[in-house]
């Protein structure tokens, strides 16, 4: 099935169960057991069926169902947000004493959330150069569960060498995680490209609206073989799980990442989506398609705009052929098509400020992935808390700004721009 098509029918039959054409909430906390003996079975896994919302819910279901499908992946779980997502898919795999590589071109809480916080619970991280993957392979060691990357990196704007990055992990039997938030499902499958378990924010651009906070992880078919095969590193998917009696993973007949963090670690430590959110996602996910067709268009047409203008000094937009990685998103993304996110240079940072503060069309926002078009000056915003050596790293000048490009007329957005930069 085509992805358009999945997206709007995926994992929800309207002629069996609740027979409404568009999927309702399951607001409640608990489930009626019909008996005992049924109540036994759910939890031995015996059957399946819901128990309490912690841990499953038939809205969440439907969506996990339709996104697994529209990633190309085995199985999906849906968590509270891009943050618990990105932490579950860590901590599923590493524990105090391990370590984790991550790209240099990551979105600002990954960075903070795994370089202080996890290291805090004794998982290290090292960061390799996601751009062409050259310090990767030397920093793989027995102890290393994880390489984490975003496709589409937030907000460098730059796409990383995929190929080399799965190569060198399947080489080196470590698990590949990448966070496709900023290209979507709709643009890009990592797991087609053999990556091993997506994450996303589904708050940006898979909500679109800016309506909800929501995060949901994917893994790929064959992932318990995968354990199987690298017992040494995943010894804890091979091994008795002590907390649910003596459970093996890999010899349940059920996707075992998800498996594990839904067992493990939402039942621990619970950032669940509501309900309510699942069923927004289900609304807005019908569009993605055609709303990422959209946002990449508009985002080109604006791009171009800003690469003529005389004020602009530079453009980074990996839909336009003067970027440094308008080849790879000829290669990974779906017809070549870049998402909604542009950085540009001007003069300085007098003139940054001005044109954030003259720009009409644009709110000042520190989100993306929106229906409106949103403007923001990362060195005094998202990136303030860095030092100047730390901002040059992430690509961040006092003279850049960065755009989110909406679902708005390009022609109305460019006209808002040519009066900002006057
Ligand atoms: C926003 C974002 C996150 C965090 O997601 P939340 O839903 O805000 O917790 C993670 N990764 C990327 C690339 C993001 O843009």
């Amino acid at each position: 099935m085509q992805k358009d098509t999945i997206a709007v029918h995926a994992g929800y039959n309207n002629k069996e169960g609740w027979g409404t054409m568009n999927v309702p909430i399951a607001q409640t906390t608990a489930y009626a057991f019909r008996d005992a003996e049924h109540a036994a079975n759910l939890f031995a896994l015996k059957e399946l069926g819901s128990i309490y919302t912690r841990l499953t819910n038939p809205t969440t279901d439907v969506l996990e169902q339709r996104f697994a499908q529209l990633e190309g992946g085995a199985g999906a779980i849906c968590v509270a947000s891009g943050q618990s997502a990105i932490f579950y898919a860590i901590v599923n795999v590493a524990e105090a004493g391990d370590n984790i590589l991550i790209s240099d071109k990551l979105y600002g809480g990954a960075v903070t959330l795994l370089t202080h916080t996890i290291k805090r619970f004794g998982i290290s991280a090292k960061i390799f150069k996601s751009d062409d993957a050259s310090n990767l392979e030397e920093q793989i060691d027995d102890k290393t569960k994880a390489i984490f990357f975003e496709s589409l990196s937030n907000p460098q704007i730059a796409i990383a060498d995929i190929d080399k990055i799965v190569e060198i992990a399947k080489r080196k039997g470590v698990l590949t995680v990448c966070d496709n938030t900023v290209a979507s499902a709709a643009l890009f499958n990592p797991i087609k490209f053999g990556v091993d378990v997506v994450v996303h924010s589904t708050s940006k651009y898979t909500n679109g609206q800016g309506s909800a906070i929501g995060g949901i992880v994917v893994e790929r078919d064959g992932l318990a073989d995968f354990f199987k095969q690298n017992s040494k590193r995943y010894y804890h998917f091979n091994e008795p799980d002590e907390s649910y009696h003596g459970l093996v993973y890999t010899e349940v007949p059920l996707p075992n990442f998800c498996l594990r963090i839904r067992l493990a670690l939402l039942r621990d430590i619970g950032a669940t989506q509501s309900p309510y959110n699942s069923w927004l996602l289900l609304q807005t996910i019908e569009t993605l398609d055609i709303r990422m067709e959209k946002h990449s268009k508009s985002a080109l047409e604006v791009a171009k705009f800003l690469e003529t203008h005389p004020k602009v000094k530079a453009v980074n937009y990996p839909g336009l052929e003067s970027s440094p990685y308008y080849k790879k998103a000829q290669k990974y993304f779906k017809d070549g098509k870049a998402s909604g996110l542009i950085s540009f240079e001007v003069e300085d940072y007098d003139t940054a400020k001005k044109v954030i503060d003259s720009a009409k069309l644009f709110s000042v926002v520190v989100n993306i992935g929106d229906s409106k078009s949103l403007i923001v000056h990362p060195a005094s915003t998202t990136h303030s808390q860095l030092s100047e050596t730390e901002l040059k790293k992430a690509g961040v000048n006092p003279t850049t700004i960065r755009l989110s490009i909406g679902l708005e007329n390009p022609l109305d957005l460019i006209e808002d721009l040519k009066l900002a930069l006057k």
